[in-house]
């Protein structure tokens, strides 16, 4: 970390700070020129504030040269993170993925239709919300348990596995049983007592982009589930909230770039909340392979007018397949198969 000081600082300022620094067991050393007062911090500065830095007097600049998060980076770690689900399925190798499904379990009967046609498809994991985090408390709310109970049923008969959006820490035992990857939404990324509680988790997690975090906010919250014992986590970027309003969220294809060369951890793209229209997720998901993402989330409905959430992004099942065949040859020509 480096500390740059204000002109009008004075000796008893500059002592002040190296004394405090040096009480956290930081070494400081003076790297001044003629006309600026530089000090650079020595030591494990993720465990640092850069705005308590900032508060002490005659402080001007602090600038990060080490990553606030550890275990997530990089440095931390140099090779990909690959994670298996389920013995057979490996996200963040050479092979994206595709896991798809409804946006809510709606009913057995419309999962079963829905799993028996995306497993012919090829596609291995089956997504749906069970607890849905609507905006408005009078949508529809989700099955909630029978839901997870349903999808494990379905999954099970199609030899699928399941990820599913938990809404808070106390359902941890019942997501452990019933789903494969524990799915944590946007609108939880920075639920630290959630966070903490799945590093306890057995299973995998995804984690979402929040609708306004930075990319270091979102390595930060892998940060908590790592830190707290789990250290299988993908992210997911699924748009995030700018001025722009025709689209529902702007896919920041660009972050796949960053988490990559930032983090370890595998990165998926959720192109359907992040536009919120399904005439876009074909185009869109080739964007996501030929970036490099290490997989893509898709909604599927077989009747979207019907769909009880999200029906506007929801692809059918005939304008799923045609983008299967496509994706599978941009996959194909990327040297990166589609799994
Ligand atoms: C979802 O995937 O079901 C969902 C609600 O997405 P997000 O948390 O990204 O809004
Ligand atoms: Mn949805």
């Amino acid at each position: 970390m480096i500390v740059k000081m204000h002109k009008k600082a004075t000796q008893q300022d500059y002592e002040h700070l190296i004394k405090a620094l040096e009480a956290k067991k930081f070494k400081i050393r003076d790297v001044s020129s003629d006309t600026v007062k530089i000090f650079g911090v020595i030591g494990d500065t993720a465990s640092l504030d850069i705005h308590d830095v900032k508060a002490y007097e005659g402080v001007e600049q602090v600038i990060r040269v080490q990553s606030p998060f550890k275990q997530a980076s990089r440095t931390f770690k140099e090779e990909d993170t690959i994670i298996t689900i389920n013995k057979d399925l490996m996200i963040g190798g050479n092979h994206p993925v595709m896991i798809a499904g409804p946006c809510s379990v709606e009913s057995e009967a419309q999962l079963d239709l829905t799993a028996k046609f995306l497993s012919e498809q090829g596609v291995k994991v089956l997504r749906g919300g069970a607890f849905k985090p609507r905006t408005s408390p009078y949508t529809f709310q989700g099955l909630e348990v029978e839901g997870l109970k349903i999808m494990r049923r379905v999954a099970d008969k199609y030899g699928m596995s399941v990820i599913s959006e938990i809404p808070s820490a106390e359902h941890l035992e019942v997501f452990n049983t019933y789903t494969d990857i524990i799915q944590v939404g946007a609108r939880n990324m920075q639920n630290f007592d959630l966070l903490k509680a799945l590093g306890k988790a057995k299973r995998p997690i995804m984690l979402k982009r929040g609708l306004s975090a930075t990319i270091e906010e979102w390595l930060m919250s892998a940060e908590y589930i790592i830190h707290h014992g789990n250290a299988e986590v993908i992210l997911a970027e699924r748009g995030i909230r700018t001025f722009e309003t025709y689209t529902r969220n702007t896919l920041d294809i660009s972050s796949v770039l960053a988490v990559k060369h930032l983090s370890h951890l595998p990165i998926i793209i959720d192109p359907s909340h992040a536009a919120g229209r399904w005439h876009m997720i074909e185009d869109l998901s080739k964007a996501a392979l030929a970036v490099g993402a290490h997989g893509l989330m898709v909604e599927v409905h077989h009747n979207p007018e019907t769909a009880l959430s999200d029906g506007a992004q929801s692809l059918k099942f005939d304008t799923f397949e045609s983008m299967m065949t496509q994706l599978h040859h941009l996959s194909n020509a990327l040297n990166r198969p589609l799994k």
